[in-house]
This record gives C-alpha cells, structure tokens and sequence, in this order.
C-alpha cells in the first residue's frame, strides 16, 4: 500500500498536463481526486490500495461491473479476428446482427444507424427530424440532458417568454458554457416537463414549426422522475396530431431498464429513438433508431450522417456481446439488477428513516436517485428546488471518504457486477457516513 501522498504527487503532475478530468461533469464528482488503477466486478482500487465499490459505473456504461469475463472474451475474440477495419465500403456482418437485434427488441426500431456517443446520436436525431419535416425547431425539456453540444446544452426555461419559448442564459444553470455559436438557444423551444398544459399551448401556437419533440421519457439525469399518468400518451397524441417526431433520448434508459427498453415499459412508442452508455456494456457506441421512412432519408443521401469509426468492429462487437448477455437465461440479468437495487433503495430509505433525516429515494431499473428532500415523490425537476444540495454533497464525500462512489448529484447506477455483499456494505457505509453528517 503506498500513502497519501502518492494522490497528490499524481494530482500534481496531472494539473500540469490536462485541464482537468476529461469531463467537466465527471470533474463535479471530485473534488478530491481519485486515481484508480484497477477494477474487478463493482470493485475499484485506487493507487494507494484503497478499495471502492463503485455505484458511478462509467457514468452508466459499466453495466456488467468491472472485467467481466464473457464481455471481455468477445473483445479479445474481435482484436483476435479483425483488429481493425474501417473502411468506406466494408461492412461486417455483424453489423446486420446488432441492428437486427435492435429491431427484434425496441419498439420503434424498424431500422438503425450506428455512431459512437449519445451526443452524437441525439444530433443526427434531430437533423433527421427536421429533414423530414421540414421544419426548423425542436422542442426539450428542463432537467433533461442530452449530451455537451450548443444546441440541447443548458438554458433555463423563460416562464415568462413572449413570443417562441427560447432557453435563456442564467448564472444558475450548472450547464452554462461559455464560448457557444450564435443562435444556439434559437434551436429549440424549451419548456418545463411533465406539465401537458404547457406543452398543448405552445404547440397550439407553434406546432407547424416544431420538427421534432426530444425527452428522456424518465428525467435519468434529474431525479428519476416518473412521467405522470397519462403525460406520455398525451405527448404520443399531439406529435401525431401535429406532424412531429417523437424522440425519446434512451442514452441511459435503452437496454438498462429492459430488453424493449423504456418505450417498451412504459408503453408509449416514440418515432425515433437514440441510444449510447449499455448498449454497447462499456466501449463507445451510439445508435439511432425508429421509423424506416425517417431513417431512409439517410439511405437517400438527403441526410448525412458520417463518422470514421461509425460501425467499427470492436464497438459492434461490444453491443453485440452486451445484448446477448441481456437477452441470456430469460432476462436473468435484470432478475439479478432488480434484486440488488430494490435491497439497496429499501436499505437507504430504512437508514435515513432510522437517522430520522427525510429522503426521497426514486428511480427505475439499473439506476436510481436518493436525495436530501422531503417528498413523496418527485415529477420534474421543478419538483426538486428544496434539494438540499449542500448536504447532497457533504454525504456523497463521506460516503467516497467509506468507500462507496457515487455520482455527483446523487444517482447510483447498480450494475451486473455487484453482489449481495457489495449491497450489505454499502448499507453499513451508508449508515456511518449518515452518522457523520
Ligand atoms: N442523452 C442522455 C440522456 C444522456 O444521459 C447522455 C449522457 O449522459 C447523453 C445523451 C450524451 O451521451 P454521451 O455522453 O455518450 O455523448
């Protein structure tokens, strides 16, 4: 074991070449930094050898824990067999395999397209839609992510707009960047979610210029919010009603939450859908998926949709081993998730019920929220102002100082590699780092 000191020499030397973690949102996990040099099922070790076990999981890639064997195998099987080929006419066969496996599970899948990030795919969502429409804006929601470009990035919801709902600049936003192009807020309207009023009045006003309705159909990136009863299928009605394309974002929901994914479970069939994080089981893929007639615009060369390594092997191959884990023994892997994550949510509701501090714990397969606020429930971010984001923070220190890592604003991913044991700890961490509030 080596000390302390090692984490700082090595923070030192970082500092001096890079700006940071590679990820300013990976950066708001750490404010101490954590040097990791290996990691085994949920089990990380830092290179001062202390262990963690890790509810961040590749920000929700790691579905299946750390070097998983069977995951793995199919690596080494690709680096084995055809270590590399991008190529302007090549395709493998594989390729048809995925897609087809695409189309078998999701809903909305009639045909897909491959890319490497859920940025990416969210961005080729939206030029298919407005291609398709011919219409210029799209509509999102606060509380949402959908990846670090200008366009879907940041801006507060202008409740009191005259004229096109735009996003609007704001110290308060944690997504505000500097160094956007011009126009990037005059892209879409933004409005508050899970709210069917406010939607059905703009889209009264504006619906024949809107080419596309973007959303996580659960907000993964604030608070799990479960859509109200009813708001989906309202949603669905005015797309059709309107002539506009329903995209669900299942970057974190697809393949996560079940085989049909999201729309599959909740029952509401978006027009297209994109795709990022456990579809691939941890490597970098991205896909977008939905309605032959819309993704055929890219077969007609009316829309581009380019990348180098769009389709590579080893990312197929990853996706490919990641779905047929998923669709093994009958869905035994969402058995075990489901499981492990209902011990844990009922453990942390028991802990804080016993410390006497309220929590509201919420979420959906393979990812969930527990936070400092006193709610039954939570149906949008606008629902979550009273966090008490201080002690949010102060608990996911104390947790990271006992051993569990957590992501920055209280959401835990539960992956395939965890076990009863990782749970039990966690609860026995969770517990003391309550104690030390
Ligand atoms: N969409 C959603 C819902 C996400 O959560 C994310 C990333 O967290 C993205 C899109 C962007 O994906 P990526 O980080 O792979 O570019």
């Amino acid at each position: 074991m080596s000390s302390n000191k090692e984490t700082q020499k090595y923070y030192e030397q970082a500092i001096k070449v890079m700006p940071g973690p590679h990820s300013n949102l990976r950066a708001m996990a750490s404010e101490r930094p954590i040097f990791i040099v290996k990691g085994r099922g949920a089990h990380l070790w830092n290179i001062e050898g202390k262990e963690f076990i890790d509810f961040t999981m590749g920000a929700g890639a790691g579905v299946f824990g750390y070097s998983h064997e069977e995951y793995i195998q199919a690596l080494k099987d690709q680096i084995d067999s055809l270590y590399y080929l991008v190529t302007g006419a090549a395709q493998t066969p594989m390729e048809i395999e995925l897609a087809g496996k695409f189309v078998q599970h999701v809903p909305c899948a009639e045909k897909v397209r491959f890319c490497l990030s859920g940025t990416e795919a969210v961005q080729l969502a939206i030029r298919l839609a407005r291609a398709y429409t011919k219409r210029p804006y799209f509509v999102r929601f606060e509380g949402h992510y959908h990846g670090w470009l200008d366009n879907v990035l940041g801006g507060m919801v202008d409740d009191n707009a005259v004229g096109r709902p735009f996003a609007v600049e704001s110290d308060h936003d944690p997504m505000k960047t500097e160094g956007k192009g011009p126009g990037a807020f005059e892209q879409s309207l933004k409005l508050p979610w899970n709210d069917i009023g406010v939607l059905e009045k703009v889209l009264e006003k504006y619906g024949k210029e809107i080419a596309m309705i973007l959303m996580e159909p659960i907000t993964c990136n604030s608070g799990c919010c479960p859509p109200r009863s009813g708001y989906l299928e309202r949603v669905r009605e005015l797309c059709t009603r309107h002539g506009i394309i329903l995209c669900f974002d299942e970057v974190i929901t697809g393949f996560r939450v079940a085989l049909n994914c999201a729309q599959g479970v909740l029952g509401v069939t978006p027009d297209i859908a994109t795709f990022g994080k456990a579809m691939a089981g941890g490597i970098p893929m991205g896909a977008v998926a939905g309605k032959k007639e819309i993704l055929d615009l890219l077969l007609e060369r009316r829309v581009i949709g380019a990348g180098t390594f769009n389709g590579y092997p080893l990312g197929v191959s990853g996706s490919l081993a990641a779905l047929r884990i998923y669709e093994k023994d009958n869905g035994a892997y969402y058995r075990k998730i489901d499981k492990l994550q209902n011990r844990l949510m009922n453990g942390l509701k028991e802990v804080s019920r016993e410390h006497g501090i309220p929590m509201l714990t919420q979420g959906i397969r393979g990812v969930f929220f527990y936070m400092f606020i006193n709610k039954d429930v939570a149906y949008s971010s606008r629902d979550l102002k009273e966090l008490d984001v201080e002690k949010q923070n102060r608990f996911r220190t104390l947790l990271a100082e006992e051993g569990i890592l957590i992501m920055w604003n209280g959401r835990w991913y539960v992956s395939g590699g965890h076990t009863e044991g990782d749970i039990d700890k966690t609860l026995e961490c969770a517990d003391r780092a309550m104690n030390r509030l």
